[in-house]
């Protein structure tokens, strides 16, 4: 099979600097119990890596209840996506060791929201409900209201005529403007900052640019990873012929017996995707 890899490739800048500060940890702390509240960035084999070095991934539906289930002096690490300032809080409280892996692009948002709620705007935060990244930026202030990029926004909460707008890093940048639009003609005043990290651009570009005659387009990421779903519907809408898959790992790919006939593969990586699962996925591919 002819099969070409899409670039990017490999951990963005913020999930480099996420798995260095979960290395450091584990280097400075080699007795201690070490966790993470939630997954380190959105995919299972980095997952499963971490574990391997004895990293515990806790389950962060209740961020509050996994904090209150850990000891004095344990180590905790903060995830790539942001998170509440409360919860924090709470963590220095029990006596928690804490590293704050947040990506510096999330981290330079939170900022910027910070400052716009301090000098007394509203702010409107384009983003995925539930996502950790939005929920951490919904933390900030109960003067920061979600445009939910499925169910839209409640405009009568925007009582501040000049509202500083926002989004989410991993969206569709290409969709944005829809939001923009609907938020112009409601709120001409809004001031509209694009906040789309270059590492979801980039990716995002570039599948579009993937030969017209490709049948096979696999995208390695996993399900709960917001810039990887992306890369996946982009590809799906402008590529209606293709076979698009979402895989995590070569196991999973090898459960589509599709794949078999097709002639010309193009490989996209999702930003949190380890490199070595790509390789894999290329290797088998190009063997067949
Ligand atoms: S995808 Fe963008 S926002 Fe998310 S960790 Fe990577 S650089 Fe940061």
């Amino acid at each position: 099979m002819k099969v070409t890899l899409v670039k990017p490739q490999g951990f963005c800048s913020g999930v480099l600097k996420a798995v260095a500060i979960a290395k450091k940890a584990r280097l400075e702390h080699p007795n201690k119990n070490i966790y993470i509240l939630g997954m380190l960035a959105h995919n299972k084999t980095l997952t499963d890596d971490l574990a391997k070095e004895g990293l515990i991934t806790l389950d962060d539906k209740d961020e509050f209840s996994a904090i209150d289930s850990l000891n004095q002096g344990d180590v905790l690490i903060f995830t790539a996506h942001g998170h509440n300032d409360a919860i924090e809080e709470k963590a220095k409280q029990k006596g928690l060791i804490i590293y704050d892996a947040t990506c510096f692009k999330v981290k330079s948002n939170l900022e910027k929201i910070k400052r716009e709620i301090e000098s007394g705007h509203q702010v409107i935060y384009i983003g995925q409900k539930g996502h950790k990244e939005t929920n951490a930026a919904l933390s900030v202030s109960k003067n920061v209201s979600l445009y939910d990029t499925q169910l839209l926004i409640n405009y009568y909460l925007i009582t501040d005529t000049n509202p500083y707008v926002i989004n989410q890093t991993t969206l569709n940048y290409k969709s944005l403007d829809k939001y923009y639009s609907d938020i112009l003609e409601h709120i001409p005043g809004a001031r509209i900052e694009n906040e789309i990290c270059a590492a979801t651009r980039l990716r995002q570009e570039a599948v579009t640019k993937i030969d017209k005659d490709t049948d096979l387009i696999i995208v390695v990421g996993h399900q709960k990873s917001s810039n990887s779903n992306k890369l996946f519907e982009i590809a799906k809408s402008n590529y209606p012929s293709a076979l698009v898959l979402m895989v995590n790992d070569l196991k999973e790919l090898q459960s589509f017996s599709q794949v078999e006939s097709k002639k010309k593969a193009a490989v996209i990586s999702g930003a949190s995707t380890p490199q070595y699962v790509v390789d894999e996925i290329y290797s088998y591919l190009i063997n067949k």
